[in-house]
């Protein structure tokens, strides 16, 4: 036997169906708050189709044609469930056609209500069910969006279930207790009140999901935002201050080179061609100098038209060639692209053991300062300390 003896079932399907109306309404009322919930009209309706089926089922005991129209209605609930999902993951839809949808569930409602023409749901309706539910978890399982999603994966599982229940009730029927003839049908009313009463909790866990992957995207955005600069695309100065940081630690102490690197007379650049050209030109050298760099070797636009670098486990010679090839990579777009040669000064440190990351800036902004006095388009590399400079070597880096 299906359905314990001692319950009364038209009791328990009113229950039921109290319980789905009530799930409806929290549905609705839940996803009326969530306009960025695409499919929340399909996800709604399906909800309120399937507790008012139970509903009309329940309050007319299975009379025709009143149970006949709720158990078409609750037809309907599974493919407007997948009518949502397919909405609501507009950009990673399922691979089948919502066509192959409604085809399905026409020829189910057809069955359904030629059979339920003249008696109450049974056998006929319980293989129409578990054919929906079946083609309805079926496409939900082949949705894309199931990978990353874990509430998806557990839609696909409720509405594999009911399929599973629909399946066992219809073949319960086949083979039925005449004592009892209503309960694989009773059964399956009951499972679907339960579904309408999960769906509620599968929906607000997809928009929940929703919301907080929209809110991990947009900190993502707002940290890309606060770190880098966004007309050359480098670090700002203070998260270049951060990343540098960052791999001295992980050098484990070993000697880094610090570069600082101005354009020459950049202000002409701005008088006279306008400032688009500058914002152009600052462009180029933030791009020839990542091209340049290693990738652990780390730049940032340290203000108007200063780059810092910071290159780790490299020394003096190693960081003047670097300033070398920089210059001859943006002479060798410049060309390219047909715009103004530009000119570039370098002030280059070699850091000490006992010297903090602003100390070595300041030491490589003097060796900067002191190729724009020795007239501009060299590198200069100091020793000695902030007090106490000594200006090593002094490189042309002039056009060729
Ligand atoms: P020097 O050879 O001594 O470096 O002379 P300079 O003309 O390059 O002088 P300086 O480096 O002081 O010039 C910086 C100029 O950069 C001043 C400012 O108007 C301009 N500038 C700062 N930020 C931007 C920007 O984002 N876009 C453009 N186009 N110009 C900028
Ligand atoms: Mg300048």
């Amino acid at each position: 036997m299906l359905v314990a003896a001692d319950v009364h079932l038209p009791t328990l399907m009113l229950a039921a169906a109290g319980v789905a109306l009530l799930c409806a309404a929290v549905t609705s009322a839940m996803l009326a708050g969530q306009p960025q919930a695409r499919g929340r009209g399909a996800w709604s309706a399906a909800q309120w189709l399937a507790a008012v089926g139970l509903a009309a089922f329940a309050l007319t005991g299975g009379g025709v044609p009143a149970s006949t129209l709720g158990a078409v209605l609750l037809l309907v609930w599974p493919v407007l469930v997948v009518l949502g999902v397919r909405r609501f993951h507009g950009r990673q839809p399922p691979p089948i056609h919502p066509g192959f949808d409604a085809g399905v569930l026409a020829i189910a409602l057809l069955v359904a209500l030629a059979d339920g023409a003249t008696h109450a749901p049974g056998t006929a309706w319980l293989g129409a069910m578990t054919v929906v539910h079946g083609h309805a978890a079926w496409v939900l399982f082949g949705a894309p969006a199931r990978r990353h999603s874990a509430a998806l994966r557990r839609l696909v599982a409720l509405v594999g279930s009911a399929a599973a229940v629909h399946g066992t009730t219809w073949v319960a029927s086949l083979v039925h207790d005449p004592a009892v003839p209503d309960a694989p049908v009773a059964l399956s009313m009951l499972a679907s009140a339960l579904s309408v009463a999960a769906m509620a909790f599968a929906t607000m866990g997809l928009t929940h999901e929703r919301t907080v992957d929209e809110l991990r995207e947009s900190r993502r955005r707002l940290r890309y935002l606060a770190n880098i600069d966004m007309l050359t695309q480098v670090p700002n100065r203070r998260h270049f201050g951060e990343l540098a940081r960052r791999v001295l630690q992980s050098a484990g102490g070993r000697s880094a080179a610090v570069l600082m690197l101005d354009i020459d007379h950049f202000k002409r650049i701005n008088d006279e061609l306008g400032h688009a050209a500058g914002d152009r030109a600052l462009r180029l050298v933030a791009r020839c100098v990542q091209e340049t760099l290693r990738a652990d070797d780390v730049a940032g636009r340290y203000g108007g038209d200063e780059f810092a670098l910071l290159l780790p486990r490299t020394d003096l010679r190693d960081a003047m060639a670097v300033a070398t090839r920089i210059v001859q990579r943006a002479q060798r777009l410049a060309r390219e692209h047909g715009t103004p040669q530009l000119s570039l000064s370098f002030g280059v440190v070699q850091m000490r053991d006992d010297e903090s990351l602003d100390e070595a800036l300041r030491r490589a902004d003097q060796a900067l300062y002191e190729a724009k006095r020795q007239g501009r388009g060299r590198a200069v590399s100091a020793d000695g300390d902030e007090l106490h400079p000594v200006f090593v070597e002094s490189r042309r880096l002039g056009l060729v």
